[in-house]
């Protein structure tokens, strides 16, 4: 078989066209503006290039949760509103300022830094005030909404431009503790709401609640793991119009066979019990493949064991079901070979986690490429 020249021991691929398609589909079926959610570099896909393809895909917004992801879209020249949806400290607010990025401010002390920054800079801060409706993360509790919101409409510096909340249970299938955030959501617009300036942008729903509560929906979602065509929860799986963006992938950089008795890697876990083909994948903890006894990759359409400790930048597995492999293979951690599939999802679920930890948790020094860019 003629080998393709790959320039990468493991790579990973992103489809660009499926982030936009995705975009595309709820910027449709919901009717509203679409923030793009690309912290943690994008999922893990990659920030610049995911935003650029949101943004095709018609998303209006990008929501980031540092300063420094926000300063990097800056640089790559998005003029994009950007929200910030974390903590930003008060040394760096006067960064925030300058490079024009929306602010979430949730305690009076923030307000009046904010407003002394801007003053001081001779510019205006955007602000989204965050209401805490059943988080416990960051947020004003909604009976002391009101108080800030009159700080925000007396403050001559900022531009009161949002409020917002976040929903920690959107993704079950019970929808009480969701109605229970959206009532108390609502009783702080109630109360807020003849302080409000005209343009005032009202958001709550991430991915979970955006595909299943309408009533959610407001001015504006923020979107994040159904962008990049990944389920919120095995509870709240994505429609089948949506397709998964990343595919992770490596090659066979040797194989070999060794007789019975052979400990493979470290600790010698394994051990192989009669002759045995084993193969060895140049992708290990490091890359963010999980040093963990069960891992399973797909050889040759099929799905073969990892044998062995997973080691930084190499692993070794177990050939005998695909006896045609051999070295220079394509091999898919995450991802389509023939007609079999790995996802993000299953290889969570066998690491005890979620989707979103397992595409986060890819290493930075694996390469992403770019599909249909
Ligand atoms: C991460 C995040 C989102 C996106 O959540 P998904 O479940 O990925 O859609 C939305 N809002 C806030 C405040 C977030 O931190």
């Amino acid at each position: 078989m003629a080998e393709p020249v790959r320039p990468y021991a493991t790579w990973v691929e992103v489809d660009l066209q499926a982030i936009r398609d995705n975009v595309r589909w709820v910027v449709e079926q919901s009717g509203v503006a679409v923030m793009a959610i690309v912290k943690a570099d994008g999922y893990g896909h990659g920030s610049v290039a995911v935003a650029r393809a949101a943004l095709q895909g018609g998303a209006s917004w990008l929501g980031v949760a540092r300063l420094e992801e926000a300063l990097e879209l800056r640089q790559a020249g998005f003029q994009t509103p950007i929200l910030l949806l974390g903590y930003l400290s008060k040394a760096q607010m006067a960064y925030a300022i300058q490079s024009d990025l929306s602010i979430t401010v949730w305690t009076c002390e923030q307000i009046e830094a904010l407003e002394d920054h801007a003053r001081r800079l001779g510019r205006k801060a955007q602000v989204h005030l965050k209401i805490d409706s059943g988080m416990g993360r960051i947020g004003v509790l909604p009976q002391d909404a009101p108080n800030l919101a009159r700080q925000l409409v007396h403050s001559k510096h900022l531009v009161w431009e949002g409020v917002f909340t976040h929903f920690a249970r959107a993704d079950e299938t019970n929808p009480a503790p969701t109605d229970q955030q959206l009532e108390r959501f609502g009783f702080a617009l109630e109360q807020m709401r003849p302080v409000f300036p005209p343009s005032l942008r009202i958001h709550a729903a991430n991915s979970a609640a955006t595909l299943t509560r309408r009533d959610a929906l407001f001015d504006m979602v923020r979107l994040g793991i159904a962008m990049y065509g990944l389920h919120p929860s095995p509870a709240c799986p994505l429609p089948p119009a949506f397709k998964p963006a990343l595919s992770w992938k490596t090659i066979l950089s040797h194989v070999k066979r060794l007789p019975a008795g052979e400990g493979i890697s470290y600790g010698h876990i394994y051990t192989t019990q009669t002759t045995e083909r084993i193969g060895t994948l140049p992708i290990g903890y490091a890359d963010g493949f999980r040093r963990w006894q069960g891992n399973r990759v797909l050889v040759r359409g099929k799905k073969v064991p990892v044998v062995g400790r997973v080691c930084m930048d190499q692993c070794m597995v177990q050939l005998d079901e695909v006896p045609e492999a051999e070295a220079g293979d394509e091999v898919v951690i995450i991802g389509k070979q023939g007609d079999q599939r790995i996802t993000a999802e299953e290889v969570a679920s066998s690491w005890g986690t979620i989707n979103y930890e397992v595409v986060c948790g890819i290493g930075k020094r694996v390469p992403r490429i770019y599909v249909n860019p």
